[in-house]
């Protein structure tokens, strides 16, 4: 990888990707892939972390931005909104404590929820739970569309 390459795009699944790579190899855009393998192994991480990205040079980004709107791969408008980044200074809704933690062991019913839900919107959801107050709760990253 070019150690100057930047971020084109992402996508939230390892074979959406590898097609828009393909076709940015067919018109001479020279591009790598970054957290295939971490997407791949672990999906529900997919929106946590920004999905795949297609890294290129600097000289390749506006050429290869314009293929894959051409190309359908992406909208003109979802260059513009930011990557979601995992919140790490949620605080307790309940009182306000920062000794917060995800749970480790989601419920049935959670998991019933991610395979329902999940299937249907794009949406990553993860149980809070407050070491204070022994609360639990939801928070949501909705991914960018
Ligand atoms: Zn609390």
């Amino acid at each position: 990888m070019e150690p100057n390459s930047i971020q084109l795009t992402s996508f939230t699944f390892p074979h959406e990707a590898q097609q828009a790579v393909s076709y940015l190899a067919a018109n001479e855009i020279f591009c790598t892939l970054k957290d295939e393998m971490t997407v791949t192994v672990h999906p529900f991480y997919s929106n946590a972390i920004g999905g795949v990205k297609i890294m290129v040079t600097p000289l390749d980004f506006e050429k290869g931005k314009q293929l894959l709107i051409q190309g359908g791969y992406i909208q003109e408008n979802s260059m513009k909104t930011e990557m979601k980044k995992f919140p790490t200074d949620t605080k307790c809704p309940f009182c306000q404590s920062e000794n917060i933690d995800k749970k480790r062991t989601p419920g049935i019913m959670t998991i019933i929820l991610y395979i329902t839900l999940g299937a249907l919107f794009p949406v990553l959801k993860s149980n809070m739970i407050c070491y204070e107050c022994n609360k639990s709760w939801k928070f949501r990253t909705i991914s960018s569309t």
